[in-house]
């Protein structure tokens, strides 16, 4: 997981899931995505569907999953897998959201 570039070039929903996700971190500990290769939620090129089931396995673990999945859909990120999911999952779930 990546921090945002600036807290005030996000949206204030974004900045303030971040806040949440910094405050969660706090009390987590190290997350997986620490402690493990950063490039498994990063996937590119040949075993990227490998290294992104090895990370939302990663994720399933990690306190912080459901403030880092509310930050990423907050700021839509585009890239990554955040909180276990990646950007089409992200995506349906955003889609969904709005549908309800
Ligand atoms: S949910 Fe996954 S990407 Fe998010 S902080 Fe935890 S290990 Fe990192």
């Amino acid at each position: 997981m990546s921090g945002p570039g600036a807290l005030w070039e996000l949206g204030q929903d974004a900045a303030s899931a971040w806040l949440a996700l910094a405050k969660a971190l706090e009390v987590s500990g190290p997350t997986p995505c620490e402690a493990a290769d950063a490039r498994l939620w990063f996937p590119e090129g040949n075993g990227q569907r490998l290294a992104s089931q090895a990370a939302r396995e990663a994720c399933g673990g990690c306190l912080a999953r459901a403030e880092c999945l509310a930050f990423a859909l907050a700021a839509d990120e585009r890239h990554g897998i955040w909180g276990g999911l990646d950007v089409d999952e992200r995506r349906e779930l955003r889609r969904q959201g709005r549908a309800a």
